[in-house]
């Protein structure tokens, strides 16, 4: 079993912020991945799953338990025709190349989103108009409360914009069949090269979680929001707000996750104040973030403290 005793993360995520988690599994296989389960049930170690670390911010004061890494968990293989069994640790772009390989069409809006299988089934990750759930057939998941082993088709699941139904305290993702269609490689590739020329033309590069909001309304994209209110390019210490894509928060040089959830809290509270619009974010928080911080991903009408509820607007007023 490959683990790592205070395991400075931050190095697993896209913005390269996180600090050191308590322990740090890596399991090769769905065995093994039940084992440690098993065994931090046992132990009554708190625990938390990470993919590619796209979707992530990970506290610089670090994860109290472990972090499961589900890097190695990256088979590809094809069961029939265009059936394909993917370990939930293959990471998207490397897939999509894989399978045009394989003539297997299906995959290619995944071409530059840093994240893996198994996140993008949790985030229902989606590019150019396609959705992972729109592919998905079945997918294999480790219930933890029961330590079995349970496969659901995907008719069974619900998925919404850039979200999953999926009990992510409960169900770990170890693998899923993907249903593709048989295309030309070329055809594929050329889609793909496509795909990429457009993401590199409309998003920033450098160390971000990709947008940090979701979009709050189908015609209300975050990123144009964000640029109205005047936001492109403010940065507080390490962490900048990119010039090229508004809903972007990019870890500029050294920024650490209070600096992020500043930049978050500064516009969610303009956005709110202004326009009364709730800007929900889209990255996932891990670790050991302030009380206050939490509230950053909880709607102003539900944020309750000391029994009542706390408005943006009062928060502010409470701050004074
Ligand atoms: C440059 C850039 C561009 C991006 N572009 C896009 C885009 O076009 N479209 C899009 O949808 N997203 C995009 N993203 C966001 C991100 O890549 C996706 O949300 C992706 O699906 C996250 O996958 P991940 O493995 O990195 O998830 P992580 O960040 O590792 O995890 C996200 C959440 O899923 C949970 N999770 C991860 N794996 C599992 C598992 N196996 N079982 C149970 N829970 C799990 C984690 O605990 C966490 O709650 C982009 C990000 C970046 C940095």
């Amino acid at each position: 079993m490959h683990l790592i005793e205070s395991a400075n993360i931050s190095q697993l995520t896209t913005l390269r912020i996180g600090g050191v988690a308590d322990k740090l599994f890596a399991p090769k296989e769905k065995q093994e991945l039940i084992r440690i389960i098993k065994q931090l049930k046992t132990e009554n170690i708190p625990w938390a799953v990470l993919g590619g670390g796209s979707n992530s911010l990970i506290s610089s004061n670090g994860v109290r338990g472990a972090v499961i890494s589900t890097a190695s968990l990256n088979w590809v293989e094809r069961v029939s025709g265009d059936l394909v069994l993917i370990g939930s640790g293959a990471k998207m772009p490397k897939l999509a190349g894989q399978l045009a390989q394989m003539s297997l069409s299906g995959c290619e809006f995944m071409e530059g989103i840093p994240g893996t299988v198994g996140g993008a089934i949790i985030m229902n990750a989606g590019a150019h108009g396609q959705w992972t759930s729109g592919i998905l057939d079945k997918v294999t998941f480790l219930d933890t409360f029961t330590g079995d082993e349970i496969i659901i088709h995907s008719s069974e699941l619900e998925f919404g914009y850039r979200s999953s139904t999926i009990d992510t305290k409960r169900y770990i993702v170890m693998e899923a069949l993907f249903k593709l269609n048989e295309d030309k490689t070329e055809y594929i590739t050329e889609r793909m090269k496509q795909y990429s020329r457009q993401r590199n033309m409309s998003q920033p590069k450098g160390f971000s979680s990709g947008c940090i909001f979701r979009n709050p309304l189908p015609n209300i994209p975050a990123g144009k929001l964000i640029d109205e209110m005047g936001f492109k390019g403010q940065a507080f210490g390490g962490a900048e707000i990119s010039n090229i894509h508004a809903n972007f928060i990019m870890n500029a040089h050294g920024a650490s996750s209070e600096d992020i959830c500043h930049l978050i809290n500064k516009i969610q509270t303009k956005a709110w104040t202004t326009r009364g619009i709730w800007l929900e974010p889209e990255v996932c928080g891990m670790g050991q973030f302030s009380e206050e911080q939490k509230l950053l991903w909880i709607h102003p009408n539900n944020r309750i403290i000391n029994n009542s509820v706390i408005s943006i607007e009062k928060e502010i007023l409470i701050k004074k």
